[in-house]
């Protein structure tokens, strides 16, 4: 297109130039003829041979340098749109392997430019989707073994009981129960993940209490408590005020700290739940605060700033036999969060962990920003 208007403008000048020289030199020419007659001479003629090889001289000139600059214009043309488009066409070749599933092609990125830069973003972008495809790879399975595991138990006491090698005994029943609950949780955390990708993570708020709340979910830990000898205490601060929140969400963000502890810790330790009013915060913006320490295995301190990040899963998890998911702890900060609340951690290895989540009082919500409420 460049070129071709290039080729139409020199063309046009050519022809200009070209017009404009044979007429002006053509009055010239009469003005002398006319001089020469004033002066007695006899009828001048207007264009002899030589004037007229000037002008084809001129002419040919003209053609000439018009037919170069055409070459060249289109040369140059040619060079920049090769230079422009051979790497957005190498560009759309290798976005169309990504498109099929090849996400090891990167491209060449060497000018910077703004096809460099588009180049390098474009890599960027295939950086970010390979990780992505292996961190959901890698938790596919970690979460067929993770499910594994409280399956074989459940499937190999029932078959046991139908044998008759194993005891319906209520300690069987118990551990089944158990396992069951590990499954359940697995597939509740995954379902509010996959909300939160959606988009679509809805809560049911209604004023509530927290230390009920929390009291129900310690009272049915203990069995597992008991069993691993790790002594569970939970302390409440009197006269709390109702929060607003979705009880079923708070009870999976206790829940799922709660499963950490007892995960993490070993017999002879203990585990601390406590319900208080939040001091450390602004008295405007009233929060009520719950914590659940325990006396375990701590957090490596390079594990600590990742502990919250989708499928993160820390050293120790990693050496467990019936690993985790790395899915627990993004699960509470979503949820948290989504009630405007907020978690940390606070850990040394060796010595415990401690896990904080605050929840806000009703008066601080602010109206024009409510919860988001909808239908599970
Ligand atoms: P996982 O399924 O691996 O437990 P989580 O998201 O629940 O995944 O936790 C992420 C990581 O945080 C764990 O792998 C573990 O290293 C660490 N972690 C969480 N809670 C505790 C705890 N109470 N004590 C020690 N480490 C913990």
């Amino acid at each position: 297109m460049a070129a071709a208007t290039a080729v139409i403008g020199i063309i046009v000048a050519a022809v200009l130039i070209h017009n404009a020289a044979t007429t002006d030199f053509g009055q010239y020419l009469q003005q002398v003829a006319g001089m020469g007659r004033m002066m007695g001479g006899g009828a001048g003629n207007m264009m002899g041979v030589n004037e007229t090889a000037y002008l084809n001289s001129i002419s040919k000139s003209l053609w000439t340098a018009g037919i170069i600059a055409v070459v060249l214009a289109v040369l140059t043309a040619i060079y920049f749109s090769r230079r422009i488009t051979s790497p957005l066409r190498r560009l759309s070749a290798a976005a169309g392997k990504v498109a099929q599933g090849d996400l090891s092609c990167r491209v060449q990125s060497g000018s910077s430019d703004e096809v460099g830069v588009l180049s390098n973003t474009f890599n960027c972008m295939v950086d970010s989707l390979n990780e992505n495809q292996t961190a959901r790879r890698k938790l596919m399975g970690d979460l067929a073994h993770e499910m594994s595991t409280p399956l074989s138990v459940i499937q190999s006491n029932l078959e046991g009981m139908l044998d008759g090698v194993v005891d319906a005994s209520p300690e069987t029943i118990s551990s089944l129960h158990h396992e069951s609950l590990v499954l359940s949780r697995l597939v509740k955390d995954l379902r509010t993940l996959s909300q939160v990708e959606a988009g679509r993570l809805n809560l049911l708020p209604a004023p509530a209490n927290l230390g009920e709340l929390a009291s129900s979910i310690v009272t049915a830990s203990e069995p597992e408590a008991k069993r691993k000898r790790i002594s569970l205490s939970l302390e409440i601060q009197p006269n709390l005020p109702e929060v607003l929140m979705d009880p079923d969400r708070i009870s999976q963000v206790i829940t799922n700290l709660l499963s950490n502890s007892l995960q993490y810790s070993s017999e002879g330790d203990a585990i601390r739940i406590s319900v208080t009013e939040n001091k450390a915060g602004n008295p405007e913006n009233r929060s009520l605060l719950v914590t659940v320490g325990d006396s375990g295995q701590g957090i490596a301190e390079e594990d600590l700033p990742h502990i919250f990040d989708r499928y993160y899963r820390g050293v120790q998890s990693k050496e467990k036999r019936a690993g985790g998911s790395g899915i627990g702890l993004t699960v509470v900060k979503e949820l948290v969060e989504a009630h405007r609340g907020k978690v940390w951690v606070e850990s040394v290895q060796g010595k415990g962990s401690k896990f904080f989540f605050t929840l806000p009082l009703p008066p601080s919500l602010p109206p024009s920003s409510p919860l988001r409420v909808g239908v599970r």
